[in-house]
């Protein structure tokens, strides 16, 4: 029912509401009527009989006095003129019957069950009573009046009066009130249909337009205000609500205009930013590959360099080394020093240089070998002896009792580290003291760290300056390099050896008071091996002595380079050698059909074709003649590269007489042959 209810349509459930309201109204009215109605007609029954029993209690006290039961009758006779009567009986004292009345002249009696009703419900009152009493049935009232005379109670009258009128008169209320309620009810259906309208029509246009704005999103419709009252009020919150959502479907409107704007203006700046980031791109790996061709070039070019500068610097050196080693008057023996000076000092600086390029390139590695880190210390102090001299300045050394003889590593850049520091020392110190420390820090059965301490009393490093001093061509300030010369590369390659070998480096420094350099660098001990590296110096006597006994013996030179080709045969000529020269590759395969040698030293790059090329060509036919490369290019890879191609020996350009000496002197000696280092 509720649901039903929720599912008509407003003016339904408006019409339906006035209709039963009406009806409710006309039943609750009609109700009272009959009920007023009802008991009206009852009191008055109860009058009508009360005044007729009592009439009649009045004329029976003589017939019942005297036991006259003709007259009793009589006078109850005389209710035929009641026509609603339809029974009367007198009682004596006893409540016995003494005379009774049923009409006669009626054309219809009420049926016989009316009475024993009627009499039933008279028999339930109390009996003995003095004043009159009633009580009704469905279709009777019974009344019973006491008979007094005197206050004597003589007996009882019973009066039965036929209540059918009430009904009747009931039957036709009940149908009159049915048509009024019919009537009543057609009245209030026009009606309601007609009012309704006054409130479910503004009802029913708000929720047509509220679907056709939700169908459409036309905000912009309004609702007129038609009354005054809460429809009204309905209306204006309806239209008020329409127009903030106008309002903000504007806003939302604006915004996404404003939004879109936004998307693609930072589109078109992402896609500017992106050809930008592009064109950056693009012009950073050009710059890389510029950068990577550069740094290729600049390999290149230091290789070349280095073969470039070094093969006059063969001239330089070998020249003067020569020319040292000769009868000279003092004057000119200090002129030919000085161009050998220099000429280290050149060669001292492309080897830098060279480091450099392989510190960048991160292609500086270490060799590994057993030495004798007392002896090698030693030597490289003892190089700086001149110098020391030269400037008054004191050199000590002191080398720890219980530093191993004997240990395995790259003893090569530990000299070069050494000779670094103490070559600043004595740069930057005009007057003092030099001290060199050598030290074992931790040392037991397989490993050792050494410690090693470069002093002096020279001109000292500002604080600010300590750390930049590592950098390559870095120096404390400008003015060192004017007054002391030098071109920064010294520290920043040995901070570099220091880190690869695994050890560290720091310095104290106070200004005009002095520098001191500590490195502590790890290193295997190696008690059995041989040491490799022996002193040049002690090299080159034992060269020097060995070779008179070779006297004779066969060496062919392949080089181009006629500095080369002269400094070789300066050299070899006073030992009684026998030296053939081959201008190119071509020339040293024909000399090698025609002669055999003891020795060939092959220049590695020579026009048309190569030392390489030769060397294995010569291999190929089985022979065994040592062949000690010549060559500029002094790395690790190009070493192999020379024994890969079947070469016994490497001898770097510039050589010393004596280290060519040594050469020839370890590979001539055939029965006892020297091993390839
Ligand atoms: P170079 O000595 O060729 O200039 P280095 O890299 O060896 O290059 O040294 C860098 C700088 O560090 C030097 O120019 C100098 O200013 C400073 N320096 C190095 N060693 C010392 C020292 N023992 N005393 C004072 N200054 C030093």
């Amino acid at each position: 029912m509720k649901n039903f209810c929720r599912n008509l349509p407003i003016r339904h459930k408006l019409m339906a509401f006035a209709l039963l309201t009406s009806c409710a109204a006309l039943l609750l009215t009609a109700t009272a009527f009959v009920t007023v109605e009802v008991l009206g007609f009852r009191d008055s029954a109860v009058e009508k009989s009360a005044a007729l029993a009592r009439i009649l209690a009045n004329n029976s006290q003589a017939a019942l006095l005297f036991e006259d039961i003709s007259a009793a009758e009589a006078l109850l006779q005389s209710l035929e003129a009641q026509h609603n009567v339809f029974f009367a009986r007198i009682h004596d004292k006893q409540f016995v019957p003494f005379a009774s009345y049923r009409p006669t002249n009626r054309a219809s009696l009420p049926p016989e069950e009316w009475l024993e009703d009627a009499l039933l419900c008279e028999s339930s009152g109390p009996p003995g009573l003095h004043e009159g009493r009633h009580c009704f049935t469905a279709r009777a009232l019974c009344y019973v009046q006491p008979i007094l005379f005197d206050g004597e109670f003589l007996g009882t009258i019973q009066i039965l009066t036929d209540l059918s009128d009430l009904q009747t008169r009931l039957i036709g209320f009940g149908a009159g009130s049915l048509g009024v309620l019919f009537l009543s009810l057609l009245l209030a259906f026009v009606l309601a249909a007609r009012l309704q309208r006054v409130i479910s029509q503004p009802v029913l246009s708000l929720a047509a337009t509220m679907e056709d704005i939700s169908r459409s999103r036309d905000y912009r419709v309004r609702m007129p205000r038609e009354s005054n009252d809460e429809l009204g009020t309905l209306m204006d919150g309806f239209n008020h609500m329409l127009e903030q959502i106008e309002a903000r479907d504007r806003q939302l409107e604006d915004h996404q205009q404003n939004l879109e704007m936004q998307v693609r203006r930072r589109t078109e700046e992402i896609t500017q930013t992106h050809a930008a980031l592009s064109e950056t791109v693009d012009a950073l790996r050009q710059a890389k590959d510029a950068a990577e061709a550069a740094n290729r070039a600049k390999s290149t070019f230091l290789a070349n360099l280095s073969h470039e500068i070094r093969t006059p610097m063969v001239g330089i050196l070998g020249m003067s080394d020569l020319l040292l080693k000769s009868d000279l008057d003092p004057r000119q023996r200090q002129l030919a020093d000085t161009v050998q000076n220099s000429g280290e000092s050149l060669l001292g600086i492309l080897d830098d240089l060279l480091d450099v390029a392989k510190i960048e390139a991160g292609r500086l590695t270490l060799t590994e070998g057993a030495f004798d880190p007392c002896r090698l210390m030693e030597d490289a102090v003892r190089l700086f002896e001149v110098s020391c001299q030269t400037k008054g300045l004191r050199l000590s050394w002191n080398i720890s009792p219980e530093t191993p003889r004997r240990l395995r590593g790259d003893g090569g850049r530990l000299r070069q580290i050494l000779l670094n520091l103490v070559g600043n020392a004595v740069k930057f110190t005009s007057e003092g003291e030099i001290g060199v420390r050598l030290a074992p820090l931790a040392l037991d059965l397989e490993s050792c760290r050494l410690r090693l301490e470069v002093s002096d009393t020279g001109i000292g490093i500002e604080t600010e300056a300590q750390e930049r001093i590592f950098e390559a061509f870095a120096q404390a300030d400008n003015s060192t390099s004017r007054r002391f010369g030098g071109s920064g590369l010294g520290l920043a390659i040995v901070r570099q050896l220091v880190q690869l070998m695994g050890g560290t480096i720091e310095l104290t420094s106070n200004v005009g008071q002095g520098t001191t350099f500590v490195c502590e660098l790890p290193f295997a001990v190696a008690p059995g091996e041989p040491a490799i590296g022996q002193s040049s110096n002690a090299k080159d006597e034992a060269a020097a002595q060995a070779l008179p006994d070779n006297q004779g013996k066969r060496i062919l030179l392949a080089e181009d380079n006629p500095t080369t080709q002269m400094l070789v045969r300066l050299i070899l000529e006073p030992r009684k050698l026998s030296l053939r020269v081959a201008e190119d590759g071509i020339q040293a395969l024909a000399a090698l059909e025609q002669e055999t040698f003891d020795l060939i030293l092959m220049d590695c790059q020579m026009p048309g074709m190569d030392g390489f090329e030769v060397t294995r060509r010569l291999r190929r036919t089985g022979s065994r003649t040592p062949v000690v490369a010549l060559t500029a290019n002094l790395q690790r890879s190009f070493r192999d590269t020379c024994l890969q191609a079947g070469m016994n020996d490497f001898l770097g350009k510039p050589f010393r007489q004596t280290e060519l000496l040594a050469v020839l002197e370890r590979w001539l000696d055939k029965e006892n042959p020297g091993e390839s280092t």
